[in-house]
């Protein structure tokens, strides 16, 4: 009887420590490049943020694709970017079919969170302050984009 409890005991209070990760990780999105950073997993996976001003591709000009850190899959034309001065990679569209998006109010904001629509990792999120005929900004991790040049 005793040893049924603590059993019971045991195996919940594994559940619960699991908890945090299982939540983290939850099934729509999935690790596909085995390769990627702790940093890089937790943009792409747990909606973190780096720091800005932090990442190379800001200063990126030639003509190319930015493909999804995790997936591979092809997100902006090198013809969308422009610079915000926020700090992160800006964009002023996507590529059609690129991107799912979900309302989030981290850190009491309204803010539309956009993610790979074909792994589900998180990338960033769009403003409507864009300087496009659509008005749209997307903000995005630099971490989460591998920018593969034309030529
Ligand atoms: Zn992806």
């Amino acid at each position: 009887m005793r040893r049924k409890f603590l059993k019971f005991f045991t195996s919940s209070f594994l559940a619960y420590l699991l908890l945090p990760y299982k939540f983290a990780f939850s099934v729509t999105k999935k690790i596909i490049n085995k390769n990627l950073t702790n940093q890089q997993k937790n943009i792409l996976f747990n909606e973190g943020t780096e720091r800005p001003f932090s990442s190379s591709l800001l200063y990126e000009k030639r003509e190319g694709y930015y493909h999804c850190a995790n997936c591979g899959a092809k997100l902006f034309s090198s013809n969308a970017k422009f610079d915000s001065g926020t700090g992160w990679p800006s964009f002023s569209e996507s590529l059609p079919g690129a991107f799912k998006t979900k309302v989030d109010y981290a850190f009491g904001m309204k803010r539309t969170e956009y993610h790979c629509a074909k792994c589900g990792a998180h990338h960033g999120h769009v403003f409507n302050d864009g300087p496009g005929k659509d008005g749209k900004r997307f903000c995005n991790n630099g971490l989460c984009l591998i920018f593969k040049p034309t030529n």
